[in-house]
């Protein structure tokens, strides 16, 4: 049977759910792996071949624009393909964690997607000026932040949302709290419906939503929903892949005495002295230290 192009919306386990266009109509297609193979991400786009007008095999992966990894702790080490652009959800309150936030960006560095800062609840205006506060070391960086209110001004909140990722392939990450699922239902107004019929159809029992799904934004584009603040996998970066992903390291590489400086205590390291001129924040060259321990701890890969 001839095979045909199909779009991994959800995963759980071996099970995948899918999105095929079959004689013009969309349909929804419940896929297996050969094997036991579970190599495939959502957003992933696939080739398969009907086993009925439900269900199909996946037989090839299609190269993959870009891919983002979870931690080990999961099963399945991809945690979504393809995507374009990871938006951070942070929040005035309750307060987030500086060490998720970078670990976040340099997953998307690593990986080639383009990041965004997306500062929700600015409506609560006592907890906004220390928010802003810390959200300036981004900014300096480079990073672009957007300051919303899913509650208080839902309609110019979708607005710009969509001013960034219409037409995009975009996964959205918080610390429980921020006010991430406020904003995927602004983007996606049946989220929960789309959500309880893909659960029902993957069976994972009424009370699991612990599954990464993929939603198609009415505007165009595709919408990513991952549960849980993604513990991103960073194992498989180098330390030459590391120190490029912090890019404000990057104008100092290259100057350091040694050409192969880690930039931990050597002297004449250019790294090293753009922390002590506060050039660099003392947390983002601390977070590179720990990420390179841990590629050296080589965890589960
Ligand atoms: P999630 O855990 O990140 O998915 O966060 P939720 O979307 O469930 O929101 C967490 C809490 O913050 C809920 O009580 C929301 O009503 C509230 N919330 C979400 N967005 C806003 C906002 O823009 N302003 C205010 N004040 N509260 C918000
Ligand atoms: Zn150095």
């Amino acid at each position: 049977m001839a095979t045909q192009q199909a779009e991994i919306i959800a995963a759980h386990g071996r099970h995948y759910l899918a999105t095929a266009e079959v004689d013009g109509q969309k349909l929804r297609l419940h896929c297996v792996t050969r094997g036991k193979k579970s190599d495939i991400a959502v957003g992933d786009l696939v080739e398969i071949a009907l086993t009925s007008k439900d269900q199909a095999v996946i037989e090839k992966i299609v190269t993959r624009k870009t891919l983002l990894y979870r931690s080990d702790q999961y099963k399945s080490k991809m945690l979504a393909a393809n995507l374009t652009r990871l938006l951070i959800v942070v929040a005035t309150e309750p307060g987030f964690t500086d060490d998720l936030v970078s670990r976040a960006l340099v997953a998307a560095e690593s990986a080639g997607i383009t990041p965004w800062l997306v500062l929700n609840k600015v409506d609560l205006t006592d907890a906004l000026p220390r928010a802003r506060e810390r959200m300036q070391m981004y900014r300096d960086i480079g990073y672009p932040v957007l300051e919303v209110s899913a509650q208080g001004n839902p309609e110019a909140t979708r607005a710009a949302l969509l001013e960034i990722i219409q037409g995009e392939s975009t996964i959205l990450i918080g610390q429980s709290g921020m006010g991430k699922s406020s904003l995927i239902n602004l983007l996606v107004p049946d989220a929960d419906i789309a959500t309880r019929e893909i659960s029902a159809a993957l069976d994972t029992g009424k009370h699991t939503t612990t599954f990464t799904r993929l939603y198609d934004l009415p505007e165009g584009g595709k919408v990513i929903d991952s549960p849980g603040f993604q513990e991103f996998g960073l194992h498989h970066l180098s330390e030459g892949m590391l120190e490029r992903a912090f890019p404000e390291f990057v104008p100092h590489l290259g100057h350091c005495k040694f050409y192969n400086c880690h930039h931990h205590a050597e002297p004449g390291c250019a790294v090293l002295a753009a922390v002590e001129s506060g050039e660099i924040a003392t947390l983002r060259h601390d977070l590179f230290e720990q990420l390179v321990h841990e590629s050296k701890q080589k965890v589960g890969y």
